[in-house]
């Protein structure tokens, strides 16, 4: 298996908001083909639970606001500036976040 790699963080075994080391792979953006792109174009982050799912502020609870929209709107930055043009992200991710 091709090791996970993210264009967000360095370090996928620490979480992105508090540095923990119990953590689980978050693939930013959400939906049928959509995990396998994130892996591709390393869209993903690592978040303990309080941040992952658990919390009533976690990214698979508030879609959209907060952490989840600042990690997709840094992960479209990126692929603006390194993949490719705000078209070919909507055409891969469905909308733009920006
Ligand atoms: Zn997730």
């Amino acid at each position: 298996m091709k090791k996970l790699y993210s264009v967000i963080q360095d370090d996928l075994s620490v979480c992105f908001v508090t540095g923990s080391t119990n953590v689980a792979i978050h693939h930013i953006f959400p939906g049928k083909g959509r995990r396998k792109l994130c892996e591709k174009y390393g869209f993903l982050a690592a978040l303990e639970p309080e941040y992952h799912n658990m919390g009533s502020q976690s990214v698979h609870a508030a879609p959209n606001t907060g952490l989840d929209l600042k990690l997709k709107q840094t992960a479209q930055r990126y692929f603006e500036e390194h993949y490719g043009t705000r078209e070919e992200f909507i055409n891969l991710f469905l909308t733009s976040y920006l």
